[in-house]
């Protein structure tokens, strides 16, 4: 993929007629939350099957016009990403793996029966949306501009196969440091009764069809007060799957990784294969593997397990504190390994650690 200036103006920028103002900006930058406040544009490209993907365009940020027929709204025919845009200290902007991203959407885009976005529009909508936001990109610690670039299937159709007309679409939303108050462990609950996907299912493509059979299960937890659900590999339900929003990690006693293999049922999470990278870099011994829940319960209660993390774009690494399902809860006290893999890939991003694999892209 070109460098970023090589990529300016490959996209049409319409300016905003009625940007925010310099002090709303502020205020939003001050206290971003997450996903709630948008910058002043977003890119916007359309597929038809005359003209493939056209009218590349970065537009004022508002509500789009969509034919109640809109076939994404019957089938959920959709596909999506999640990335960030990191300040460095220099003011410089920067993203992790775009490419990782782009090829994602379009692993998902073929499972969903969407057409494929070549990975130099991918990034061009990126490069030019955040060069027309620069000023929304935050540089208080931790805090970042979250990109979700997705496609939906816009047809107006009520039949039941792939649409002909796409909408592409890239939005920005700043978003603050994930904890607040410093690196508190989160407390899972190990769900048996719903799964998020199954065997030869769609388990493994970012679309909004999965994280809609996670929301019961969710928010069933939630009540219970756990933070986040754990699924199970809906084949032998036995086996440890992901959470809702993030792959899964166990840090042994003897200094041993583990994680899930990718079944087709997980998202391959761009997070999960750096780390595994950096790891295998260190020459760790990392082994991607089927998890059995019941061995990695037996080995937090023998301590053969010392760790177990969580890793996504939106919050990095989350050091799992608890599980718990039906008839058990087991706590995991530890967490100094996960630390060190957290420090190191933010700093990476920030540009503070050397960026040996060339993850870094400049936008
Ligand atoms: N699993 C699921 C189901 C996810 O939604 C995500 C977030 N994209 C991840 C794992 C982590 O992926 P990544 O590290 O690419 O954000």
């Amino acid at each position: 993929v070109p460098a970023a200036d090589d990529l300016v103006g490959t996209w049409d920028v319409r300016p905003n007629p009625h940007p925010a103002s310099d002090a709303e900006r502020e205020g939003v930058l001050a206290a971003p939350g997450f996903g709630k406040r948008f910058s002043d544009h977003m890119a916007h490209a359309v597929w038809t099957p005359d003209k493939g993907w056209h009218d590349f365009r970065i537009e004022a940020y508002g509500p789009l016009s969509l034919d109640p027929a809109g076939a994404v709204l019957h089938y959920g025919q959709e596909t999506f990403e999640g990335l960030k845009a990191y300040r460095h200290e220099d003011g410089s902007i920067w993203t992790f793996r775009p490419t990782y991203n782009a090829a994602r959407l379009n692993h998902s885009n073929r499972r969903l029966a969407i057409p494929e976005l070549e990975h130099e529009a991918f990034i061009g909508s990126l490069v030019n949306l955040v060069r027309q936001d620069a000023a929304w990109v935050p540089n208080a610690p931790g805090s970042s501009l979250y990109l979700r670039p997705f496609i939906f299937a816009s047809e107006a159709f009520l039949g039941v196969r792939a649409a002909e007309r796409y909408e592409y679409l890239a939005v920005a939303s700043p978003s603050g440091a994930y904890f607040t108050n410093g690196f508190q462990p989160i407390d899972v609950w190990v769900e048996r009764e719903f799964h998020r996907a199954g065997p030869g299912g769609m388990g493994d493509a970012k679309t909004g069809g999965n994280y809609a059979s996670s929301l019961l299960p969710k928010t069933i937890a939630h009540e219970g007060g756990y933070d986040e659900v754990m699924f199970l590999d809906a084949a032998t339900d036995t086996n440890i799957d992901e959470l809702g929003g993030m792959n899964v990690f166990v840090v042994m006693s003897d200094g041993s990784i583990r994680t899930p293999k990718l079944t087709g049922n997980i998202l391959a999470g761009c997070t999960r294969s750096s780390i595994l990278q950096l790891l295998r870099d260190d020459g760790a011994d990392v082994r991607e593997e089927t998890l059995a829940l019941a061995d990695v319960l037996a080995g937090i209660e023998s301590g053969a397990v010392a760790e177990m993390f969580a890793c996504g774009t939106a919050a990095v690494i989350t050091s799992i504190g608890s599980l718990s399902g039906k008839d058990f809860r087991v706590e995991i006290p530890g967490n100094k390994v996960t630390r060190t893999i957290y420090d190191r890939i933010t700093g990476i991003q920030l540009g503070k650690v050397e960026d040996r694999h060339g993850w870094l892209y400049r936008l």
